[in-house]
């Protein structure tokens, strides 16, 4: 029992879903396995039932991936023009990429700099372990604690799409 199984089919219809299907088009396809039914796209484990991406752990539902790697299988047809690009970066490069720990704080005081230097281990943590997020998902709001004060940390809109 997959989600492209005949059943299913509503749900590919959904708005959520159908732009997902349209950012599978251009993805990084670095192997299928046609006998398994599974790959790795984006640097992600992907089948048909389940996605190492954090959108598939949030959701629980085919993310782009699924969506792709049903496609290159051909149990499941994308619209338009499918691309394999090898030069697409996935979210876990792209925030390690747009927010390193730079020379930009060292004119910061050094609770800015632990802040940042907390803000920066947290997002880190985030991309490792995409279940972490889970566990946070009925607020939204992570915590933890500098120099004994509690800070707050709000997570929106975290996820690609
Ligand atoms: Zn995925």
């Amino acid at each position: 029992m997959t989600f492209f199984d005949p059943e299913n089919s509503e749900l590919h219809s959904d708005p959520d879903q159908l732009t997902r299907q349209k950012n599978a088009r251009r993805l990084n396809v670095q192997s299928i396995d046609y006998a398994a039914s599974s790959g790795i796209i984006n640097g992600y484990e992907v089948s048909l039932t389940k996605c190492s991406c954090i959108d598939f752990s949030r959701r629980r539902k085919p993310c782009k991936h699924m969506y792709r790697l049903a496609h290159e299988l051909e149990i499941f047809s994308l619209d338009g023009e499918v691309i394999n690009d090898p030069t697409v970066k996935n979210w876990k490069e792209q925030q390690l990429e747009r927010y390193p720990l730079s020379e930009k704080f060292q004119g910061c005081s050094t609770i800015e700099k632990q802040i940042a230097r907390e803000c920066y281990n947290l997002r880190k943590l985030l991309i490792e372990n995409p279940n972490v997020i889970e566990d946070f998902e009925k607020t939204g709001i992570l915590s933890l604690k500098i120099d004994g004060e509690k800070i707050c940390f709000e997570f929106k809109n975290l996820v690609e799409t």
